[in-house]
């Protein structure tokens, strides 16, 4: 059983590694964005105390989320292989929550990986996909950069928590998807 938090900044490539690394290894993808997108879409109770902390590229709060993954998890940890945590947890406090969560089923963090890529990249990544994806924290200069000093402020902490573990691998996120894919399963075959 693999448990691999995916880790990096807004625009990294998370969900399209995510996606391969699902299909190869069989495990589930818990990303908490598209939880959450899909809540707003079907406009729950949850969805709605979310939205506005989303579009404007805020965090939501931590116990929101800590509540909607430990569901998830428990939903599904008798039917799968492993989890791919994507875009949580994005707090140290959440990576804290997240050990517990899965002590509690006997389970640990097998890694985390995280994807290395420069500011400027991330950004027109950003206004690229923004062109489609219908996401209104794609959408402008103002709320890209906001995510991007959230993620600096709150979420890059939570790299020094797993490192004191021994468990962080940093990745070149910039190349082509195939080679970046097999820096990523290298390492997942290593643990
Ligand atoms: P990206 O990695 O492209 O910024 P995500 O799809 O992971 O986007 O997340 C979109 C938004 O959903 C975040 O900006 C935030 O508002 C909310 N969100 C997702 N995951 C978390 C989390 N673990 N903690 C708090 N907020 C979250």
């Amino acid at each position: 059983m693999y448990n691999i938090v995916l880790f990096g900044p807004p625009g990294a490539g998370k969900g399209t590694q995510s996606e391969k690394l699902i299909k190869k290894y069989g495990l589930t993808h818990l990303s908490t964005g598209d939880l959450f997108r899909k809540h707003l879409g079907e406009g729950t109770e949850l969805g709605i105390s979310a939205k506005k902390y989303m579009n404007e590229g805020h965090l939501v709060p931590d116990e929101v989320v800590i509540g909607m993954v430990e569901d998830k998890i428990n939903e599904t940890k008798n039917m799968t292989h492993g989890y791919i945590f994507d875009g949580f947890p994005r707090t140290t406090a959440q990576a804290r929550a997240l050990d517990q969560m899965l002590a509690i089923h006997k389970l640990t963090i097998s890694g985390m990986i995280a994807l290395d890529v420069p500011q400027e990249i991330l950004k027109s990544r950003i206004k690229e996909r923004g062109k489609t994806s219908n996401r209104m924290d794609d959408q402008d200069e103002v709320k890209i950069n906001v995510r991007i000093n959230v993620y600096l402020d709150e979420t890059l902490p939570v790299a020094d928590y797993y490192n004191v573990q021994g468990k962080l691998t940093t990745i070149n996120g910039v190349g082509e998807i195939e080679q970046i894919f097999d820096s990523i399963t290298s390492v997942i075959d290593s643990y």
